[in-house]
C-alpha cells in the first residue's frame, strides 16, 4: 500500500536513528520534510548536516506550536511520548499521525515476521532471522533491534521475508501495519512509567494483531497467561508455543515431549530436534527457541534446516552471554536484564552458587520479588548504581549484600569471593543510564573487567 508523498509537507517528531531515517528517506521521495527534537542543536550536532544538505528543515531545543500546523503528515519516534500535547492537537486538526513502522511497512515489499514481548524480542528475532535465511530465503531484519524497518525497504522485495522486532511504544502508532505472523512471546510489568499501567501496556503490545486476518498466524506463548490471554483479540489463526504442556488435536505449533521439540500443524506432529542441543542457557532461551521454530514452521522451512540454524546459534552479546571462565569461575553478562522478570529467568538459569551483581537506575521495581529465588541460588548479591539502597532494602532479608558501588568495585570483590564451580552474573535488574551510556555499555565494560583476569571463552565479537 505505498504512499505518495512527493510534494506533502511531513514533520518527522525525533531525531533518533529511526527518524533521521524516516526524514531522508521522506526526503528522497520529494517530500517537504521537517524535523522537530527537543535536545539542542549542540547535542544534534552529528545528524543535523546530512539533514540540511537535503533540504529537510531542522528545529531544535523543543516543539514548536506551528511547526504542528499545517502539515500533511506527523512522522513520530518511538521515543517520543504519543500523547505530548502537540500530537493531540496535530490529531485534533486532522493531521495524521505514525511511527516509523507505519511509514516504512506502507513501502516495504514481502510478508512480515513482527515479534514483540517484554523480553526475549532481539534474541527471537534474531534467531528466527538466521533460521529462515538458513532455509535459502530472502530475509531482512530490522525493527527495534538496531536497523529501522524504513532503511530495509529498498533492498525488499515481493519474495522478502522481513522479520521485525516490535516494542510497545512502536506499536502505539501503527494504523495499517499487518504482520503476516505475529508473536507475542510474553508480558510482564516493563515501561510501567510509560504507559501508565498494565492494561495500557498489553493493549500496546496487543494491537501486533490488530490488521490480521483469517490467513494470518498469532503466535502466543501458552506458559504465559499475559499472552496467552490475548487468544481472543485476534482474528489470525492461533499457532501457540509451550515448555510445559503438549499440544494435541487440531492445535498447531511447538512443544516439548521427553525433552525433544516437536511441531503439530493440526493433525501431525514431526520431532525437530533434542532440549539438549540448544546452545543457549535457560528455560526463557527455550521458549524464544520453541517461538523461533513455529515461525520457522510456519514459513515452511524444514525440520532439518532448522536444527542446523538453532545449533549454529550464538547468544546475542549482553544477552546471557558467556564470556570467560576464570580459576574455575563462570562469568556471564546478561547486561540487558533491564527488568526484574528479566533478572528472575538469568538466576533460574543456574543451579546455584551464585555472585549476583544488581543495580543501577531503578524503573519502580519491586525486587522482592526475587526473595524466593536468591534465598535458594544465591550466594551474595553485589549492590552497584543509584538503586544499590533500595534494592538492599527489599532484598536483605534474603540474600547477604554487598554493597559496592561502582561494576569496577563488584566485579574484583566477587572474583575474590567467588570458589571454583561459582558463577558471576551481571544481571542487573536495572537500566544502566545512571553510571552508563546504555546497557551495551555496562556490558562492554564487565567484559572488559574480566577480561583483564581472564581469558575470552567466546571470540568476543559484536554482532549487533
Ligand atoms: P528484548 O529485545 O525484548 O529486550 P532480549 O533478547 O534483548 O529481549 O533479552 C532481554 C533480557 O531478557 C536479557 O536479559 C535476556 O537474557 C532476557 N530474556 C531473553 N528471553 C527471555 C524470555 N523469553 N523471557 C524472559 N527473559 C528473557
Amino acid at each position: 500500500m505505498a504512499m505518495d508523498v512527493k510534494g506533502k509537507r511531513v514533520l518527522v517528531v525525533g531525531l533518533g536513528k529511526s527518524g533521521v531515517a524516516s526524514a531522508q528517506f521522506l526526503a528522497a521521495r520529494g517530500a517537504r520534510v521537517t524535523v522537530s527534537d527537543t535536545r539542542s542543536q549542540n547535542e544534534l550536532k552529528n545528524q543535523i548536516p546530512a539533514l540540511l544538505d537535503r533540504g529537510i528543515a531542522v528545529e531544535t531545543g523543543g516543539h514548536g506550536e506551528r511547526t504542528f500546523r499545517d502539515q500533511d503528515l506527523i512522522v513520530v519516534s518511538p521515543g517520543v511520548p504519543s500523547d505530548i500535547p502537540q500530537l493531540a492537537r496535530a490529531r485534533a486538526q486532522g493531521i495524521r499521525v505514525i511511527g516509523e513502522i507505519e511509514l516504512a511497512t506502507c513501502f516495504l515489499k514481502g510478508k512480515i515476521v513482527a515479534i514483540t514481548g517484554s523480553n526475549g524480542k532481539t534474541t527471537t528475532t534474531t534467531l528466527c532471522g538466521e533460521l529462515i535465511a538458513s532455509s535459502s530465503q530472502r530475509t531482512l531484519i530490522g525493527g527495534n533491534i538496531g536497523t529501522p524497518v524504513i532503511l530495509l525497504v529498498d533492498d525488499s522485495t515481493d519474495d522478502t521475508i522481513n522479520v521485525i522486532e516490535v516494542s510497545s511504544f512502536q506499536l502505539e502508532t501503527i494504523e495499517t501495519f499487518h504482520p503476516y505472523i505475529a508473536v507475542i512471546l510474553n508480558i510482564t510489568p516493563d515501561h510501567l512509567d510509560r504507559h501508565g499501567s498494565m492494561e495500557a501496556y498489553t493493549a500496546a503490545k496487543a494491537r501486533i494483531f490488530e490488521n490480521q486476518t483469517a490467513s494470518d498466524y498469532s503466535v502466543l506463548n501458552l506458559d504465559d497467561p499475559g499472552s496467552a490471554g490475548l487468544e481472543t483479540r485476534t482474528k489470525g489463526e492461533l499457532c501457540w508455543f509451550t515448555r510445559k504442556r503438549e499440544l494435541s488435536g487440531e492445535q498447531v505449533g511447538a512443544f516439548v515431549r521427553r525433552a525433544e521439540i516437536y511441531w503439530r500443524d493440526g493433525k501431525r506432529e514431526e520431532p525437530i530436534m533434542p532440549v539438549s542441543e540448544i546452545p543457549l542457557k535457560g528455560a526463557h532461551n527455550l521458549e524464544n527457541v520453541l517461538a523461533a521454530v513455529s515461525v520457522g514452521r510456519l514459513c515452511g522451512c524444514d525440520a532439518i534446516s532448522i536444527r542446523n540454524a538453532v545449533r549454529k546459534f550464538k547468544a546475542v552479546d549482553h544477552r546471557l552471554q558467556h564470556i570467560a571462565t576464570a580459576a574455575g569461575v563462570e562469568y556471564y553478562n546478561d547486561s540487558k536484564a533491564t527488568n526484574v522478570d528479566a533478572t528472575i529467568k538469568a538466576i533460574e538459569s543456574f543451579p546455584g552458587n551464585i555472585h549476583l551483581i544488581l543495580g543501577g537506575k531503578d524503573k519502580d521495581s519491586d525486587y522482592t520479588l526475587m526473595n524466593n529465588l536468591l534465598r535458594e541460588r544465591v550466594t551474595r548479591v553485589y549492590t552497584i548504581g543509584s538503586a544499590a539502597e533500595k534494592i538492599r532494602s527489599h532484598v536483605q532479608s534474603a540474600v547477604e549484600v554487598l554493597p559496592c558501588k561502582t561494576l569496577d568495585n563488584a566485579v574484583e570483590r566477587a572474583r575474590d569471593l567467588a570458589k571454583p564451580g561459582d558463577v558471576v552474573l551481571l544481571a542487573p535488574a536495572c537500566s544502566s543510564f545512571d553510571q552508563f551510556e546504555n546497557y551495551e555499555h555496562r556490558g562492554r565494560t564487565f567484559r572488559a573487567l574480566v577480561e583483564q583476569f581472564a581469558s575470552p571463552a567466546t571470540a568476543g565479537q559484536e554482532r549487533r
